[in-house]
């Protein structure tokens, strides 16, 4: 009986926790276990006055809102107070920056995936899809990359002209003042397109339509800066570029020692006008060396009082015209032999007046609040886009290559070893575009996702870098020797860009995904912290009673869960659709709810040294990232329409990441610094150990197959990219030298069957052509598709070669 007891206790424990029953609820049952027990076990006299008086206790403290809050919410506080991590300013604004979106699902242990498929279908409007159906791939074409990189360095003057003239700098800009007025998800697509003909274009065309001075115009600028500067911006008549980072002030860009100081000055004739004195040394600035109008970060200071009495007044950001005497851009860093423009740009006691200041005086000291509120709009588009455009081009070129190069009389792409290689160059990029959409759309739904748009930027960047890898070791020495015929050579060189812009991958996965993601993707932490930062303590005490409270019980909901869905392997869990898919959503729930409870064990025990103790929390951002990565995949096979043909891609893609996920949380509990707490997660995250498997050989196989086969999944998954169509282009002939190989495939056997045979004497294989169609083997159109073939062929496998003095850049 005493063991039936404790059973129907854990049993009806694990019920409250897991439907997250009220206190109420708890102490309800509390009364009827001990009630039941006293009854079955007879207890009476001193024990059950002790017992009942014990339960009275509880049931006042507890069940009495003014008794918990006096009594234990009140002592909580104080302790939390104590241990709240010390958080600067500038971590603050940018903590505060942005919106939570899918991330607070995630974090909530239980997503609603109705939710996340009722999402309208991400589409572009007519208008947008012409842009990107003609004057994108106007733009591809009009663009040899191996000119604009190696032999001139920057983009030929009719490709500026054209960019400037069709409006691709005011994508972000409305109508009214003469932009395009894009969403988010045209924007991504001309990116994405252009990144799939030349980094080099399609970073000088992201950068005006990222954070710059026209995204902050567009936010905070007056009326006078808006009606002066938009037009001319959307036009190109002004090249913008945004500077912000100096040589002692990277990743930590609030430090910048550039300086601003509220004097009175000259400026066009006139004495006396209120103004800055500017003092700055940028660097790494791109567009800075062609750019027309400066957006520059400073820290304002006001030490005569002309302002008012403060005198450091903080980050505040200005709009300075580069003709202005004094400012200093022209001179060029090279980075990774891309062709955009970037350079440093400094300036000298450079006087300005007030009015250049963005938004007027009444934005004095808010720059850094406006770079972080505007960060995820951008962070969410430019390199995700450009990261899988340039991942599009080196699958499809890697499929058809793997096709068409034979060694030991076999296509390589067929060898097990390069399957390997073309299975994750498909799954990455089916994955990576799925994400890049999802995210787009989410700012097109008026989002600011910060915590998602770090993990877009970080694993987009990642995944193409993974991509771009496989595809020039599948390309052997036909990726590395550099020429026009090197389509793969100048992404694989430039892929570290996108790693270290916008906030370097190393910091945003250590520091900022999981670290702003338990702040403010948590449905309670944000809440605690804001209560317990109050002045207004009655308030304080109220809001963090209603939190704290909350989250115990959601965490012990979570724990329960995780629990059970270990067990089940999140079968029963209840999920939108039907086979193949339903069993991700249920496995993602389990892992969320585990996820949700880790990351409370985490901040519990380890407080604030969590924000130092970046490797569990980079793996904690692991599992969080995967999860949402996941959730873009299963949308977009939805929003595709559930192909078939599609189904390797996806269930390569999601094995893959679901794989990640448990080794994620494996290095967080082998690496946790609290063993007790380790145990504890490990067994209720998996109470029956790994189980997750890395997709298989066969799965491998499929997908790779599949790159290397013409088809509607080939065209799917490099869906938007630049294809050239022009057999004299290298891309172009590769994707010619694809059909005419399938095609040409069964009359080369049958030629290799007449060699066997000695019917064909010739050794050189234009000649056993030849020989073949004189002897009346194969027809004269068949010896035309065999001749076009080797040319096709042999362009494809050729690499380029120069002349000694041809080499040495012009
Ligand atoms: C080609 C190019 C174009 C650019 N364009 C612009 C532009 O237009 N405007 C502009 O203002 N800036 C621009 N930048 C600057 C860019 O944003 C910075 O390079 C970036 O912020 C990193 O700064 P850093 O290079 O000084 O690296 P550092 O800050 O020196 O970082 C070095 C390494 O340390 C890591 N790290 C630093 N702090 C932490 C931490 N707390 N935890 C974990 N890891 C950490 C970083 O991830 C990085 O891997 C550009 C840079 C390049 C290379």
């Amino acid at each position: 009986m005493t063991v039936l007891m404790v059973l129907a206790v854990i049993t009806v424990i694990m019920l409250l926790a897991f439907f997250r029953a009220s206190i109420w609820g708890w102490l309800l049952a509390a009364i009827v276990l001990v009630a039941g027990v006293s009854m079955l076990y007879s207890i009476s006299g001193d024990a059950l006055t002790a017992t009942v008086i014990t339960l009275g206790v509880v049931v006042l403290v507890m069940g009495v809102p003014f008794m918990r809050r006096l009594l234990i919410s009140n002592f909580i506080l104080k302790v939390f107070r104590k241990i709240l991590p010390q958080v600067s300013q500038t971590e603050q604004e940018a903590l505060d920056a942005g919106t939570v979106w899918w991330d607070g699902e995630l974090f909530s242990g239980h997503p609603n995936w109705r939710k996340l498929l009722a999402y309208a279908r991400p589409a572009l409007s007519a208008e947008e899809q012409s842009f990107v159906d003609n004057e994108t791939e106007q733009l591809c074409a009009m663009i040899d990359d191996w000119d604009v990189t190696h032999v001139r360095q920057d983009l030929p003057p009719q490709v500026w002209q054209f960019i400037k003239d069709k409006g691709f700098f005011g994508m972000i800009i409305p109508k009214e003042y003469g932009g395009l007025q894009f969403s988010a998800l045209a924007h991504s697509a001309v990116v994405a397109k252009l990144a799939s003909r030349s980094a080099t274009a399609a970073v000088t065309v992201m950068v005006p339509n990222s954070l710059g001075p026209a995204e902050l115009l567009l936010h905070y600028g007056t009326k006078e800066q808006k009606d002066k500067y938009l037009n001319r911006l959307a036009k190109g008549l002004e090249v913008p570029c945004f500077a912000l980072t100096g040589p002692f002030a990277g990743s930590d860009a609030g430090s910048i020692p550039d300086t601003g100081v509220v004097c009175k000055g000259e400026f066009n004739g006139q004495k006396d006008v209120l103004g800055l004195r500017m003092n700055w040394e940028k660097r790494y600035i791109t567009l800075s060396p062609v750019a027309t109008l400066l957006g520059i970060a400073f820290k304002l200071y006001d030490p005569d009082h002309l302002l008012g009495a403060e005198e450091a007044r903080g980050i505040t950001l200005a709009l300075i015209p580069t003709n202005t005497p004094g400012v200093k851009t022209g001179r060029r860093h090279f980075p990774l032999n891309s062709a955009f423009q970037n350079g440093p740009t400094s300036g000298t006691d450079v006087f300005i007046p007030l009015e250049y200041i963005i938004g007027g005086q009444e934005r004095i000291g808010q720059g850094w609040r406006m770079l972080m509120e505007c960060l995820a709009a951008g962070r969410s588009i430019s390199l995700p886009a450009s990261a899988t455009g340039a991942a599009k081009l080196s699958a499809r070129t890697s499929g058809a290559y793997g096709r068409v190069r034979k060694q030991f009389k076999m296509p390589v792409g067929k060898f097990e070893g390069v399957e390997e290689a073309l299975a994750r160059i498909g799954g990455n990029v089916y994955m990576m575009e799925a994400t890049r959409v999802l995210t787009a759309s989410a700012v097109d739904m008026g989002e600011k996702p910060s915590v998602i748009s770090a993990i877009a930027k970080y694993h987009c960047t990642e995944r193409s870098r993974s991509v771009i890898n496989d595809a020039m070791d599948l390309h052997g020495g036909k990726g590395i020797c550099m020429g026009p015929d090197n389509y793969l050579a100048r992404a694989y060189q430039q892929i570290p860009i996108g790693i270290t812009v916008e906030g370097a991958n190393i910091l945003t996965r250590s520091l900022i995904i999981f670290g702003q993601g338990a702040v403010r993707a948590h449905p309670y932490v944000l809440r605690e912290i804001k209560a317990a930062h109050n002045p207004d303590k009655k308030q304080a005490l109220l809001d963090f009673d209603a939190a704290l409270w909350g989250h115990v019980s959601f965490s012990m909901s979570n724990a329960v869960r995780a629990l059970v869905f270990g067990l089940t392997g999140g079968r029963g869990v209840d999920a939108p659709t039907e086979a193949p898919t339903r069993r991700y959503y249920q496995q993602l729930t389990r892992y969320s709810s585990g996820f949700a409870f880790a990351a409370d064990v985490a901040m519990l025990v380890l407080g604030g040294s969590l924000k130092r103790r970046e490797k569990i929390s980079a793996r904690l951002g692991d599992v969080l990232s995967q999860m949402y990565l996941c959730s873009a995949t299963l949308k977009r096979f939805e929003d595709d329409g559930r192909p078939e043909a599609d189904l390797p891609l996806l269930h390569w893609s999601m094995q893959d990441a679901l794989f990640r996920i448990q080794e994620a949380f494996d290095g967080v509990l082998q690496n946790f610094p609290n063993r007790l707490a380790a145990w504890l997660l490990r067994r209720l995250i998996f109470p029956l150990g790994k189980g997750a498997m890395p997709p298989s050989d066969a799965l491998g196989h499929q997908v790779a197959t599949m790159l290397m086969q013409p088809g509607s999944a080939r065209d799917r998954l490099t869906v938007g990219m630049h294809i050239p169509r022009d057999e004299k282009d290298a891309v172009g002939a590769l994707e010619a030298a694809l059909l005419s190989t399938l095609k040409c495939e069964p009359v080369q056997a049958s030629l290799a069957k007449a060699r066997k045979e000695g019917k064909l004497t010739s050794r050189d294989e234009l000649e056993q052509i030849a020989e073949a169609g004189k002897l009346g083997l194969i027809n004269s159109e068949q010896v035309q598709l065999l001749q076009r073939d080797y040319a096709l062929r042999r362009k494809i496998i050729m690499v380029d070669d120069f002349d000694p003095a041809q080499l040495p850049a012009g």
